[in-house]
């Protein structure tokens, strides 16, 4: 039986592909654009310049300021440069860092914002914007921060070294896996969420492998714009949670604490959500527990699988814990302080995730 449900269409243009990238100009003067402020972090500039020179008189500028969690200071400066300029958009070049400065921008002065992806993180396709003041991570949503285009070029992605590569591609899958048991899924967004874990735990390997085969880069990118879609459609539960909590309390690593969260969230909630391990387990080849074929992959790929590892102290459990067990949310399990203790227990010692 169908179950009952929602399902609101997010209003977006998607252009993808091997060379895509020539395509923004036109990209550009469609929206009836004539003076974009490129955006980017500091290690990218050398890609943002290249995005303005091929943008020619319609790029305002390039500002490579982007850092991660879009420090208030960040979005500040380039909300300032925007006016100065007279920036009439923005085009957002990098990973969730520089596509987040795009979001802080648009949510003040309204300006739209395109993004060019060069990670898997997925925040180009949602109105989830985030802004972080005094150490603590502020998040909301907003139509306004949508980018109204996304051009996908996995040419792009060639130099995303083989470690991030492989954590931001489960970062990606993560979305996928709390959007299939999220209290809004739907049915398209369910299809969605099973082909873009297929096509990413699919490339991965060889994308780790050879990182300049754009046949596996442009698979991992299909996966990671599914991905993110499903992300941007659903409301994140546990797992999420508790990555929110590791970053912000403790500034571990973004996509770094997802791969390592990922398993053992999923296999806590396995029992209460069999239509999702269901579509997991087909998704990742169709043979046994799809928490420990998620462990296994990051073990593959050669990505870290202890919060030890990244550096958190195990006196910081209990902690994390208070965080992530501190206010209500959906998840599919009720989240109690045993559960989530010897969860995260596991995820610190690098532990195989609990059997379902
Ligand atoms: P990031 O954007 O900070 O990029 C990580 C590093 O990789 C940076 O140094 C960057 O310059 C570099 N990099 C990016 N692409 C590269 C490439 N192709 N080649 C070489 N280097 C490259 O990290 P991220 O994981 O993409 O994004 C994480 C941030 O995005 C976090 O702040 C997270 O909260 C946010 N995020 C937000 C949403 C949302 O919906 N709002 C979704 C996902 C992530």
């Amino acid at each position: 039986m169908t179950p009952a449900f929602v399902y609101s269409a997010l209003p977006m243009r998607v252009r993808f592909g091997a060379g895509s990238l020539a395509g923004l100009p036109d990209e550009v003067a469609g929206l009836g654009l004539s003076r974009v402020l490129v955006l980017c972090s500091p290690e990218q500039q050398a890609t943002g310049q290249l995005v303005a020179d091929a943008l020619g008189s319609r790029a305002a500028g390039v500002l490579p300021g982007a850092r991660m969690h879009v420090p208030i200071e960040t979005a500040q400066a380039a909300r300032d440069s925007a006016r100065r300029l007279g920036a009439d958009g923005c085009v957002a070049v990098g990973g969730g860092s520089a596509v987040g400065l795009g979001k802080a921008v648009a949510l003040t002065h309204g300006l739209p914002v395109i993004a060019v992806p060069t990670t898997y993180a997925g925040s180009e396709m949602t109105p989830i914007w985030g802004l972080t003041e005094g150490g603590v991570k502020r998040t909301g949503r907003d139509p306004r921060v949508l980018p109204v285009s996304v051009l996908y070029d996995p040419a792009l992605t060639v130099s995303l070294p083989p470690g991030l590569s492989a954590t931001s591609g489960i970062n990606a899958i993560a979305h996928a896996v709390e959007g299939l048991y999220a209290p809004d899924a739907s049915p398209i967004i369910s299809l969605m969420a099973e082909e873009g874990v297929r096509a990413l735990a699919a490339a991965l390997p060889a994308v780790v492998a050879d990182g300049t085969d754009l046949d596996a880069r442009g698979d991992a990118q299909y996966g990671a714009w599914l991905c993110g879609a499903v992300l941007g459609a659903t409301t994140m539960s546990l797992h999420h949670k508790l990555c929110h909590a590791l970053g912000g309390a403790l500034d571990l690593p973004h996509a770094q604490t997802h791969t390592v969260v990922l398993p053992h969230a999923l296999a806590y909630n396995a029992p209460a959500a069999p239509r999702a391990v269901a579509a997991l387990a087909r998704a990742l080849g169709g043979a046994g527990d799809p928490a420990h074929a998620l462990w296994a992959l990051a073990g593959r790929l050669g990505a870290p699988r202890s919060l030890r590892e990244l550096g958190m102290p195990e006196a910081a459990v209990g902690r994390i814990v208070d965080l992530a067990i501190g206010s209500p949310y959906a998840n599919p399990r009720p989240v109690t302080r045993d559960g989530v203790t010897a969860l995260l227990r596991a995820a610190w010692a690098g532990e195989p995730p609990a059997a379902g």
